[in-house]
């Protein structure tokens, strides 16, 4: 087959392709390969252009053997290493190499592990500390009626941030889950507003947070999912209160709707500011990853999870909204939801 035939042939493949001639020289490429390992390889030799030890094994085994090979190669992208499988096969004279991007498949298999670790490790401090103390009470402290309640309450703590993990880890598989169907419920926001944070009025009080809610638009109604959007709003005005205590007031506001660049139409926005501590710029777009937290033992002490904007995150991408953080160390934190008027009529 002409060079030109094999080069016409190749081109039309999506996946990267190189042929090595009898000669060991690169025979033809395609554009794929040219934007995987660069242009101007043809006529050199192989060992060149691919440089793996693996690859060029491979390559030398196809040739004795007459057998396909399949080998991994590494290739290193913007600061960044893909991977991926190479087949070696032989088109006699000729070896051919196609390679197939495992690169995402590699991710995805890497975030499960980092999931489960993660989840694992969450579990097993509660769990290590209620083992530890049932073994105190039925040895050291048995009859020891104060060390009994001080460490029951201990205990019950300890569960109790065990059953709130395993119950945000169920939101989040079910957020996932439904997060492309649309949303079909009316929703009054300022009604849902005000019960959210009457809900939490209790916690608030604890905190000594005021939580103040201003509606510049009252009614306005949005199709939505009502129980999803009243977790985005508890989990907001819940952090607002946990994290911004030291500010010691909470202002929830519902803008009236209008034409918002960042959903490229009309929409409504929702902010949750605090007067708190604040988060330093380089942890603000890691916040909605699944156990990121700023300071963990703080999160833990709070009782949090570092899986509630990750919650909040799906939801709105659901809704088809966006989520805003905005911080300033010292001065506080500012959270705003958007919501697109379009996908909700
Ligand atoms: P958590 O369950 O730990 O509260 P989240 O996903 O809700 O998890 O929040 C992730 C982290 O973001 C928190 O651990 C905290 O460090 C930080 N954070 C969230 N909201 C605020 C806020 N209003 N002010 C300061 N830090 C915040």
């Amino acid at each position: 087959m002409s060079t030109e035939r094999i080069l016409s042939l190749i081109g039309a493949l999506p996946v990267p392709v190189l042929v090595i001639g009898p000669d060991d020289r690169i025979r033809a490429t395609n554009a794929a390969l040219e934007a995987l390992l660069g242009s101007g390889l043809i006529g050199k030799h192989h060992i060149t252009a691919l440089r793996q030890p693996a690859v060029i094994d491979a390559i030398a085994a196809v040739r004795k053997s007459g057998t396909t090979a399949s080998v991994r190669f590494v290739n290193r992208e913007r600061d960044k290493d893909n991977v991926y499988q190479v087949v070696v096969a032989l088109a006699d004279p000729d070896v051919v190499l196609s390679f197939e991007d495992q690169t995402a498949a590699e991710d995805i298999g890497k975030m499960r592990r980092d999931f489960v670790a993660n989840v694992s490790h969450e579990l097993r401090t509660p769990l290590t500390a209620l083992l530890g103390f049932i073994e105190t009470l039925s040895g050291a402290a048995r009859d020891d009626a104060v060390a009994r309640a001080r460490f029951l309450g201990i205990m019950a703590h300890e569960a109790n941030r065990m059953t709130r993990l395993v119950d945000e880890l169920l939101t989040l598989s079910r957020v996932e889950e439904e997060e492309r169907v649309r949303p079909r419920d009316q929703v009054d926001l300022g009604a849902l507003l005000a019960s959210v944070i009457k809900g939490l009025e209790p916690q608030a009080a604890a905190a000594d947070v005021t939580v103040d809610l201003v509606l510049k638009a009252n009614p306005l109604y949005v199709i939505g999912d009502a129980g999803q959007l009243t977790q985005v709003f508890s989990n907001l005005v819940e952090n607002g209160i946990k994290y911004g205590a030291s500010g010691k007031v909470l202002v929830v506001t519902l803008e009236e709707p209008a034409n918002h660049l960042r959903l490229r139409g009309q929409g409504v926005q929702i902010s949750v500011a605090d007067k708190g501590d604040g988060i330093a710029a380089h942890h603000i777009a890691r916040l909605t990853e699944r156990f990121y937290r700023v300071d963990s033992h703080r999160s833990r002490e709070v009782g949090g999870t570092g899986l509630g904007l990750a919650i909040v995150k799906h939801i709105i991408n659901r809704h088809r909204g966006r989520l805003l953080i905005e911080s300033e160390l010292g001065q506080g934190t500012t959270v705003s939801v958007y919501l697109p008027m379009a996908s909700l009529s």
